[in-house]
């Protein structure tokens, strides 16, 4: 998507992402995968922007120039994993500030966060991603952020994010967005007032279960040249492969997404009229569903029924997989802290895949009446 239409639709534009970048030499549609760490210069002072990998690589161009555009903002940068991306934004911050993060968050920004604490003596406050009197009075002199994922993991609280934005830029402290769940194709957290969003990539970005990357990317001019600094030196940046990958994932993801949010749409009709559930938790809007077993229905025994839908550590691809949220992605928090966020042993999360949703809810319903004593 070198030559920007903006007045065609987001579809057209990811499907053609990358077509048109190789026109001079082959024509290529696919854009190319380089593999060259290294690039010739015609003589001092020269340069054809490429120099070394680690500072740009042009199947990486293409591919945060394909982020960029789909997040409304002015550069993206792509990484080897969602961690890394968030590593990355943190590296904007300094010892002794303070970042306030929403209280239910991916299990890994929690333990990252207490690194930051323990090693770096970052401080973090939490705040509940409703009040914003309450997030007004957690804002002290040496603010400098907030952080929140919106709908949260795995309680699918959904936060307003342009309300949210007007509190932070009255206090000028920066608002960074997770927007792993809803992916830009549902909200634009840079379009509502956020700063930064992170993504892990991983999910419905690349969406079929078979890369680990990451995104960043910046709404202002100065926090995209001091993010770029900071990769450029610390070096996490998207191998020349998995960059093709995700940007061929991405040609497909408004279908994927659309079909993934119609299964979720109709699981969450049946999931809730099924006596075997307790409680379902469906923010909308997207491909993730929370739901309680009700009392006698076991979870192990409803994992191992499973036949179409697999019991498994993600979310986002084109295959539906559950997880147990409590064990796995959330093991980390203590007992206590799990209880009160509603992480609970028997609190199942649903990603949806692309698969017809009839095979989706045959397979819910008998492992749900298999795993009941
Ligand atoms: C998976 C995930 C991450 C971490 O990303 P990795 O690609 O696994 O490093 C961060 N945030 C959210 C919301 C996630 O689901």
């Amino acid at each position: 998507m070198t030559e920007t239409n903006t007045n065609l639709h987001v579809e057209t534009r990811l499907a053609q992402a990358g077509n048109r970048t190789d026109d001079e030499k082959t024509g290529a549609i696919s854009a190319p995968i380089y593999l060259s760490t290294a690039y010739r210069h015609a003589g001092l002072g020269q340069s054809t922007g490429f120099d070394y990998p680690r500072e740009a690589q042009p199947t990486r161009c293409i591919l945060e120039a394909t982020l960029a555009e789909l997040e409304h903002g002015t550069a993206a940068y792509a990484l080897s994993s969602g961690m890394a991306a968030i590593q990355l934004v943190f590296t904007l911050f300094h010892s002794g500030e303070r970042i306030i993060v929403s209280d239910d968050l991916y299990g890994g920004s929690y333990r990252f966060f207490d690194l930051l604490h323990d090693h770096y003596q970052l401080n973090f406050s939490v705040w509940d991603g409703q009040d914003q009197q309450a997030l007004a009075d957690l804002i002290d002199a040496h603010t400098v952020a907030l952080w929140l994922e919106t709908p949260s993991n795995p309680t699918m609280k959904v936060i307003d994010i342009a309300a949210t934005a007007e509190t932070t830029r009255a206090h000028h402290i920066k608002l960074i967005v997770d927007n792993t769940f809803y992916t830009p194709l549902i909200q634009k957290p840079l379009d509502l007032g956020a700063d930064i969003v992170v993504h892990s990539a991983t999910k419905y970005l690349a969406g079929h279960n078979d890369i680990l990357a990451g995104a960043v990317v910046a709404k202002n001019p100065e926090d995209a040249k001091q993010l770029e600094f900071n990769l450029v030196t610390t070096g996490a940046v998207l191998d020349p492969f998995d960059a093709w990958l995700l940007l061929r994932s991405l040609k497909t993801l408004p279908l994927r997404l659309h079909q993934q949010e119609a299964n979720a749409q109709a699981l969450v009709k049946a999931l809730t009229a099924d006596k075997h559930v307790e409680r379902v938790l469906y923010p909308g809007r997207g491909g993730m569903i929370s739901f309680y077993l009700a009392k006698g229905t076991e979870v192990d025994a409803f994992l191992r029924a499973l036949q179409v839908i697999s019991f498994a550590e993600s979310l986002g691809g084109v295959e539906s997989l559950v997880t147990v949220p409590a064990v796995q992605t959330h093991a980390d928090l203590s007992a206590a802290a799990r209880q009160a966020k509603g992480i609970t042993a028997n609190l199942v999360r649903l990603s949806t895949g692309i698969e017809n949703v009839a095979d989706l809810q045959a397979d819910l319903t008998q492992a749900l009446i298999a795993a009941t004593r």
